[in-house]
Parts: C-alpha cells; sequence; structure tokens
C-alpha cells in the first residue's frame, strides 16, 4: 500500500505536486495519468525519498522511505531508464546490487529471466544497451528484492510491439499475485490496456481517482 498525505513539491517558483492525497492500494493495477509536466515522477521520486517533500507525506505500508529497514525488498521501481545505464553489464550490476542488499546471487537470474533478458544481452556492457533492453533491465533491479509495492514510470517506452506486450501481462501478473503497482503514462490509451483503477493529474494537483472502467464511461 502506498499513501501520499498532501504531498507537495516546489521547486523554486514551480508547485510540481500540489497537495495530492490519495491510497493506492494492493491487489490491482493503479494507472497514473497525466501529460508530461504533470508531477508523476517527481511523486514517485518522493515515494522512493529521492526528492524531499515541500510539506505533506508519502508512505510506503505506513512509513516513510527512510524507515523502510529492507528497502529492496519493500519496493522496487523502474524510474527513468536512462538513469540506470550500468557502466557494467546489465548482470554485473544487478549482481552488485544483490550483493550489497544481501540478496544470493542466484536471484539475479531468476530476475533477468523475468524481464526476459537472456545472458547475452544481460552480459552487453551498458553503454551499447538498447531504450527497450534498458528498460527490461530496470525491471530486472525492480524485482530483485522480491518487492510487494512496484512503481513503473512510464516503462513502455522503447519498447516494440512485443515488449510492450509483455510489460503489460507482467505488470498485471504482479497485481495478481496481491502487489500494489503503480504504473505512470501520458497515454489514456495505454491506461486501458493495463490499469484497474486510474489517477489522473494534471499540474500536480488530483483531478481523478476512480475505476478505469468508469473512467472511460464517462468519458
Ligand atoms: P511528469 O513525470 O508528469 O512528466 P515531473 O514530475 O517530471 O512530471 O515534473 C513536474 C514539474 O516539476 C515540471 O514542471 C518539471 O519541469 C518540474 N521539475 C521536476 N523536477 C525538477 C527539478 N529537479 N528542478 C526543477 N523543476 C523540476
Ligand atoms: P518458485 O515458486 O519455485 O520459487 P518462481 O519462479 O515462482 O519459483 O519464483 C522464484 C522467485 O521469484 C520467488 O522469490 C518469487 O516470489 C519470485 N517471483 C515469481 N514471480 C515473480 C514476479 N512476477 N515478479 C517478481 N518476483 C517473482
Amino acid at each position: 500500500m502506498i499513501t501520499l498525505r498532501g504531498l507537495t513539491k516546489r521547486f523554486g517558483g514551480t508547485t510540481a505536486v500540489d497537495d495530492l492525497t490519495v491510497d493506492i492500494a494492493p491487489g490491482r493495477v493503479t494507472g497514473f495519468l497525466g501529460p508530461n509536466g504533470a508531477g508523476k515522477s517527481t511523486t514517485m521520486r518522493m515515494v522512493l525519498g529521492l526528492d524531499r517533500p515541500t510539506a505533506g507525506e508519502a508512505l510506503v505500508d505506513g512509513r516513510p522511505y527512510r524507515a523502510l529497514r529492507h528497502p529492496l525488498h519493500e519496493v522496487g521501481a523502474l524510474l527513468d531508464a536512462t538513469g540506470i545505464h550500468p557502466a557494467r553489464s546489465g548482470r554485473a550490476h544487478l549482481r552488485a546490487m544483490a550483493r550489497s542488499n544481501g540478496i544470493p546471487p542466484r536471484r539475479v537470474d531468476e530476475v533477468l529471466g523475468l524481464a526476459g533478458l537472456d545472458g547475452r544481452a544481460a552480459d552487453k556492457p551498458g553503454r551499447s544497451l538498447s531504450l527497450g533492453m534498458a528498460q527490461r533491465l530496470g525491471i530486472a533491479g525492480a524485482l530483485l528484492g522480491d518487492p510487494p509495492v512496484l512503481l513503473f514510470d512510464e516503462p513502455v517506452n522503447g519498447l516494440d510491439p512485443d515488449g510492450v506486450r509483455w510489460i503489460r501481462r507482467l505488470t498485471r501478473a504482479l497485481a495478481a499475485e496481491g502487489r500494489t503497482v503503480l504504473v505512470s503514462s501520458h497515454l489514456m490509451s495505454e491506461m486501458e490496456q493495463t490499469a484497474d483503477q486510474l489517477i489522473v493529474i494534471g499540474r500536480g494537483r488530483l483531478i481523478a481517482d476512480a475505476p478505469v472502467a468508469e473512467l472511460i464511461a464517462a468519458s
């Protein structure tokens, strides 16, 4: 469960996230819809403790990120995939992540499999990764600690049609396992394919929080 309470972030004169209060429940895919610049990434970054709220709070199972004892086992995220291009190979990058979090090395091969990356792709150095490959590697990293809460920021970006179908299936499967899954997109058409519940924001403010079917019927 993710809880946002009066969550607000200002960058100088820009209010990126404006008094957002919402619960994101387990067992379903929650879509996070809004145009570019609406505040989706900033919201996710605050859940992950990467940006500090100006006001309000973002909680994972009732606690702020900094209070989580085993963060990788509690919340996993795919953020801007350009940020995860490792200097090392994908596999080495994940091995290092696993090692520093007490996760057994065999889990690296498990998550590479879950992300649809074969050995050769995983052994390529980061600079030569396609965006689609970087997205898959980011998702493998998010799954490493088998966390009950997952945040995917624009996961279909850069994926080919097979990749898009794969990520839709994966997000649905993760929610069916009872996990809390928050997936952002700027495209309603994408949300219709994946999400059960939809949170819509514009200029950092909550516009709607309703089942996708209800929002489609109303449009
Ligand atoms: P989205 O993910 O919905 O595209 P963002 O959260 O990236 O939106 O951005 C929300 C707003 O905050 C935008 O106006 C963006 O320019 C601004 N913003 C985001 N990060 C920063 C930052 N580090 N410094 C200044 N402004 C920022
Ligand atoms: P087994 O159940 O025999 O251990 P699985 O392949 O089902 O084998 O699971 C291996 C590990 O991967 C387990 O820790 C499981 O919780 C985790 N796991 C399985 N499916 C997923 C998934 N879709 N996303 C993240 N982790 C998963």
